[in-house]
């Protein structure tokens, strides 16, 4: 008879005792029970085989049991290595890689015991092994996670500040030891500076169980480091304790060049200022004389010296408007918040169409609107950025008058999306980032300007927490996109 796929003749057992064998390991499918003949081939195959490792019986009796094992095992003797230490010791323990029938791997703990008769004469072997892959890969992922965990900058403390893990990443930041920093205080050792006290610390995480911020600590050679915290408070699943785990970031120099560019901001500004309001004098006299001179003597002058002095004056004047810009620029910068004032953007407009009415009628521009929102802001600066918009729309049009058109949508997140869209020259799909920057120009001298205005907007809008964006296709016209909080209605 044949159970299970093992014959009764086959077996090196007694026809009953072979029959409740295999009655018992077909039972056992988390299991790979089966016997081995003198030489290692299998004698027996239970459902363990099938389920653990891929095999049928037709597959797998008479095959030599190093088909389970790898490549390298094989290579190195272990199938032979562990029947020879049955066969002197009576068992052999292992716990290895073994191949499924899929090539697929499997990580299994087994134990091979040889079986002799009354008279010692070897019979055979059992072994029975159990598929621990998944209990091995949790090892090696929590090996991996506490490797991780040592390397970062990771601090696991009391919420009475004693720390209670102190890993590589804490040492190679702060310096000391893992025998230092155990069981002192962490606000002690690295004499903390933090913008809240233990106690404030404590009481947030108590509520929100996370906090992120900046505190400076102090290294053991004294040097101070500036750094990022994100702590968690967590219970230990097996003490029911709180414990603080905080992940540290240096961000020493991230400050410091922040805090270099911020001076070399500054310095620009100043220098900007400076320079555009100084230059204001000597400007005024070229006009003023220039002027003077035309005045008094200009009936005496032939046809070149007038269009000279003329040249000196036009010079001045476009000179005055770059200056005048530039320190527009400047001072929108000076980096205090922008007053939030409830601001009808229709009025905002009307006071833009008001300064360009001159132009307007010059070019015969035509422009309309839709109906605007108030938002939040300050109307001066915004009836700049909607002047030097519309301003630009008429400047760069093309062959037709000039229409220009000023639409808005509600974006999400409590922001207005306004847009001016005109029918002129356009540009380059490329260039639609580089002409926000001061002093960036596309089109040549034939259309005034200094390449400022752009600039500007974008510092107004920045200061009012918004967006700015430009759309364009040469000759299919231009759209400049710009967002602002909602106000009010
Ligand atoms: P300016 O107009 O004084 O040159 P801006 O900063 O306002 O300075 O604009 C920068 C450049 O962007 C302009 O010189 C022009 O080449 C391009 N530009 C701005 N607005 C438009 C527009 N509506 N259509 C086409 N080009 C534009």
């Amino acid at each position: 008879m044949a159970v299970n796929g093992v014959s009764s003749d086959s077996s090196p057992f007694p026809v009953e005792h072979a029959l409740l064998y295999e009655l018992l390991v077909s039972e056992l499918t988390d299991f790979v029970v089966v016997l081995l003949d003198p030489g290692g081939r299998f004698a027996s195959w239970n459902p363990g085989v099938q389920k653990n490792l891929g095999y049928t019986a037709e597959e797998v009796i008479g095959q030599p049991s190093s088909i389970l094992f790898t490549a390298r095992d094989r290579e190195a003797g272990i199938p032979e290595q562990e029947m020879q230490t049955a066969r002197e010791n009576g068992r052999a323990t292992d716990i290895r890689w073994h191949l499924r029938r899929d090539g697929s791997l499997m990580f299994g703990e087994g134990v091979m015991v040889a079986l002799r008769a009354p008279d010692g004469s070897l019979l055979g072997f059992s072994k029975v092994m159990r598929d621990v892959t998944a209990r091995k890969q949790n090892e090696d992922r929590l090996e991996e996670l506490t490797e991780a965990l040592r390397q970062a900058q990771i601090i696991v403390r009391s919420p009475d500040g004693v720390i209670r893990f102190w890993g590589d990443g804490a040492r190679r930041l702060y310096g000391f030891s893992e025998a230092e920093a155990l069981g002192s205080t962490s606000w002690e050792l690295l004499k903390t500076e933090s913008p809240l006290t233990p106690e404030d610390l404590r009481r947030i995480l108590a509520t929100e169980r996370t906090w992120h911020g900046e505190v400076r600590n102090c290294r053991r050679d004294g040097s101070r480091v500036i750094v990022r915290i994100d702590a968690v408070l967590r219970q230990v699943p097996s003490t029911g304790e709180q414990v603080i785990i905080e992940a540290a970031t240096d961000i020493s120099e991230l400050k410091r060049a922040e805090e270099s560019l911020l001076r070399s901001n500054e310095d620009l500004q100043h220098f900007v200022y400076a320079a555009s309001h100084d230059l204001q004098e000597p400007l005024r006299m070229i006009r003023t004389y220039s002027e003077l001179l035309s005045r008094r003597y200009g009936s005496k002058f032939d046809p070149d010296a007038d269009l000279f002095v003329r040249r000196i004056s036009e010079g001045a004047n476009r000179m005055e408007t770059l200056l005048r810009e530039l320190l527009a620029w400047s001072q929108s910068s000076d980096g205090s918040e922008v007053p939030r004032q409830q601001v009808d953007m229709n009025e905002v407009l009307s006071a833009a169409l008001s300064v360009l009415q001159h132009r307007v009628e010059e070019t015969g521009a035509t422009i309309t609107s839709d109906r605007l929102p108030v938002v939040l802001g300050h109307a001066h600066s915004l009836a700049q950025v909607l002047q030097n918009l519309l301003l630009n729309g008429i400047k760069y049009g093309g062959d037709d008058p000039p229409r220009i058109h000023v639409s808005v949508r509600l974006e999400g997140e409590g922001f207005w999306q306004f847009s001016v869209h005109d029918n002129g020259v356009g540009f380059d799909p490329g260039d639609a980032e580089k002409i926000f920057r001061a002093f960036t120009r596309l089109h040549g001298a034939e259309r005034q300007g200094t390449g400022i205005g752009l600039a500007l907007c974008r510092k107004i809008v920045e200061r009012h927490r918004g967006r700015i964006w430009a759309q364009s296709e040469p000759g299919r016209g231009s759209t400049f996109h710009f967002t602002l909080p909602a106000g009010s209605q």
